[in-house]
């Protein structure tokens, strides 16, 4: 059977690009029997607030988006991230890591095709009488190792995909210095423990993917499947951002019902041909990958 999960970060007000990516997973669940798990991500003390939660679960069910396991809140979980960080320190796989941000950005090398900085291993392999020498003065950053390896997988969305994770990942962090614990660890954690088996996102995260699949391996789990979903752009090809009022749900349903919303996002990703309001639970009979566009979508100015 297939759990499909729905993961928000409370950080704001739900924007038509997360809308799109849960009625996709939904949509998939559904369209197979199958479940949706709804977890909050509010793992980042910083930007989470339960406001927002309790907004986004407001608007799913507004939406006709239901969940058959959950709420489950990451920052309720911390015993169980504690619990596996120790279980990997044990096996040699973490380190500390002192490095400033500013000395981050003065030895890493950008990866090429994404911009996105790989950790130089600077902290590696210092001794412990180099790393008492440091903890005088700074609180670490706990990194994994990760191995000269590719991991490649399927995705039911983009197809092959490959990473070298030594050269185009390099060791991540599991928990920041101020002890918050890293979104890579608490999603894979979670996803397994939650018995998730397929994930559906934005492509914002694709490049995450491969190292997750590796660390659901080294824990012992069997990794989910993966759907990376096309973005959302404006016009102009930036991207739809959160900042960007006009397409947040308290702005969307000032205008339109749960049906014209649906069937605007439904016509945007090629689920249904021609632009028509529809319930979430109308798509379902018909729902399949096979017509969701697999490349990201220009959103028209007119049409929201
Ligand atoms: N919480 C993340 C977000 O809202 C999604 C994480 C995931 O789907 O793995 O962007
Ligand atoms: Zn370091």
């Amino acid at each position: 059977m297939i759990r499909g999960r729905f993961a928000p970060s409370p950080s704001g007000r739900m924007h038509l690009g997360n809308v799109m990516s849960a009625l996709l997973a939904w949509l998939s669940a559904k369209s197979a029997g199958g479940e949706i798990v709804l977890r909050i991500e509010d793992i980042d003390p910083d930007r989470s607030r339960e406001a927002y939660a309790l907004q986004i679960m407001e608007d799913f069910r507004f939406l006709g988006l239901n969940w058959d396991d959950g709420p489950h809140w990451q920052s309720r979980r911390t015993d169980i991230y504690e619990e596996i960080l120790a279980e990997l320190a044990q096996k040699g796989m973490t380190y500390p890591c002192y490095c400033s941000r500013a000395e981050l950005h003065a030895t890493q090398a950008p990866h090429a095709s994404d911009g996105v900085f790989v950790y130089s291993g600077h902290c590696r392999d210092l001794t412990q009488p180099q790393r008492d020498e440091l903890a005088k003065t700074r609180r670490p950053a706990l990194r994994i190792r990760v191995p000269d390896e590719t991991v490649g997988y399927e995705d039911i969305c983009r197809g092959p995909q490959a990473q070298d994770l030594a050269r185009e990942c390099g060791d991540f962090i599991l928990r920041r210095s101020d002890g918050a614990f890293a979104y890579q660890l608490a999603v894979v954690v979670d996803d397994a423990m939650m018995g998730v088996t397929q994930v559906v996102r934005g492509s914002d995260l694709i490049s995450s993917t491969p190292r997750q699949i590796w660390l659901h391996r080294l824990l012992g789990y069997e990794p989910p499947q993966f759907a990376h979903v096309p973005l959302l752009l404006a016009p102009d090809g930036r991207r739809l951002s959160k900042r960007e009022r006009d397409l947040d749900m308290g702005a969307l349903r000032e205008k339109y019902t749960a049906e014209e919303i649906i069937g605007r996002l439904a016509y945007l990703t090629g689920v249904i041909d021609r632009m028509e309001a529809v319930s979430a639970a109308e798509l379902v009979q018909t729902f399949t990958w096979d017509r969701v566009k697999k490349t990201d979508i220009f959103v028209p100015d007119d049409l929201f």
